[in-house]
């Protein structure tokens, strides 16, 4: 892509109602735009990045054999009395049709139209355990949205649904689930900074499981088992003060934003609806569920929160945006070599955003680092018939020519 055809350019000056560092540098480097408080634009840089953490997401989904489907946002209100959440539930955006009177809520979650569904076509052990999940977005009425995209009152989930014959069964699955989400952070950059996280079960098991990372920017705080490398958030603390899994009561605070949830949800969401299947005798029984949370947005940000510099962002090859770079400056003969490299890398299904534009040299570099795309390569009066590399997360510039470039590109 050329940048000259970009639809957005960067912003020097720091926009004033964005509070944290992944609001203010994706906004400045032209990867979203602000709506109003907790709801956002997607730009193309940033739906590029949005594409490449769904890719990664949904490919483990599949893996963990995920049928993919799309629910709505609007829900029915009968759905969420039948589970008493429309009285209950904090964040949830209610209103009232203007024509019909008829009450609806924006989905914040899926549990009051997954379970029906399901009822339609689980009838008998046969046809147990099943796995379906959906890329949607959901609204949560959030008292506080200051957190850039690390808190949307609209924003992206991936939502996985599990259904089962027992316990037995919904456990074992649980922990094939704990190992996907530690892949998927850790193939994008989060893999040292998250932890495996032991939260409230609610009435129905005794603990839940939060991903949460390390980061100021958070709005938890956990407390780390440095023995046995796992978390506890605040509630159980309050509950037990030592790990879980080992009994340690030397934990560490840490400031961290919670990227993942799983729970054994049980029968919580197959009982108000009749969630049941006929077992090897005939019998009937309830269905067992679990479900599995991951924020796309809220990763994105944390990614800027954990990948930046005074620069700008940091990104992770496995997300960013384009794979490199290229900058042309200096003289007509500069653009025509920049020119030259930039249709023989894009022939070869290179991702390479092209700075053709005539603009100061020193313009452009503190765009490419703002901007955080993971390799620079100039071109320009003084790297002759060669092109001078840096990665961003480095400081070493090389002068390499087109063969040695094909060996990291
Ligand atoms: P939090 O405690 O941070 O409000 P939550 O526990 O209410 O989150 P869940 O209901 O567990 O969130 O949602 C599953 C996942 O969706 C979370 O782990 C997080 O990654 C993401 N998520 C939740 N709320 C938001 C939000 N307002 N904006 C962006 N992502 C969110
Ligand atoms: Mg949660």
């Amino acid at each position: 892509m050329r940048q000259s055809e970009l639809f957005t350019k960067t912003i020097k000056e720091v926009p004033k109602d964005e509070e944290a560092i992944n609001g203010k540098l994706l906004v400045r480097a032209g990867f979203i735009d602000k709506v109003m408080a907790g709801v956002y634009n997607f730009l193309p840089l940033g739906v590029k990045v949005l594409r490449n953490i769904e890719k990664i997401i949904r490919d483990e989904m599949v893996f963990l054999g995920g049928e993919e489907v799309l629910m709505p946002s609007l829900h029915p209100k009968a759905n969420w009395e039948q589970t008493s959440r429309w009285g209950s539930y904090d964040s949830l955006f209610r209103f009232t049709s203007y024509y019909s009177k008829i009450d609806y809520v924006l989905g914040p979650t899926h549990e009051e139209i997954v379970a029906p569904l399901a009822k339609k076509f689980i009838v008998s052990y046969r046809d147990l355990p099943r796995y379906i999940f959906q890329i949607q977005n959901k609204f949560r009425d959030e008292k506080r949205a200051k957190s850039g995209i690390l808190r949307g009152r609209e924003f992206i989930m991936k939502d996985l649904y599990s259904f089962h014959r027992s316990e037995k069964d919904l456990d074992a699955y649980y922990e094939k689930a704990k190992k996907s989400y530690a892949k998927i952070y850790k193939k994008m950059g989060l893999g040292d900074s998250t932890y495996l996280t032991f939260a409230s079960g609610g009435t129905f098991s005794k603990y839940s499981h939060e991903f949460q990372t390390l980061t100021p920017a958070g709005e938890d705080y956990i407390h780390i088992c440095d023995k046995c490398a796992v978390a506890v958030n605040d509630e159980i603390i309050s509950e037990q003060n030592a790990c879980p899994n080992c009994g340690n009561k030397k934990l560490r605070e840490e400031k961290a934003v919670e990227v993942g949830n799983i729970f054994k949800l049980k029968t919580k969401y197959s009982v108000p609806f009749g969630l049941r299947y006929k077992d090897e005798q005939g019998k009937e029984q309830d269905v067992i569920m679990g479900c599995y949370g991951i924020g796309l947005g809220r990763l994105m940000g944390t990614i800027v929160e954990v990948h930046h510099d005074d620069k700008g962002i940091i990104w992770p090859e496995s997300v960013s945006p384009f794979k490199a770079h290229l900058i042309a400056v200096g003289n007509k003969k500069s653009f025509s070599k920049a020119e030259k490299f930039y249709k023989e890398l894009h022939s070869r299904g290179i991702e390479v955003l092209y700075d053709d534009r005539d603009v100061s040299a020193g313009g452009k570099f503190a765009e490419a680092d703002l901007m955080g795309i993971p390799y620079r390569l100039v071109v320009s009066d003084k790297t002759g018939a060669k092109i001078e590399v840096k990665k961003r997360k480095e400081n070493k510039v090389e002068l390499k020519n087109y063969g040695d470039l094909r060996k990291i590109l």
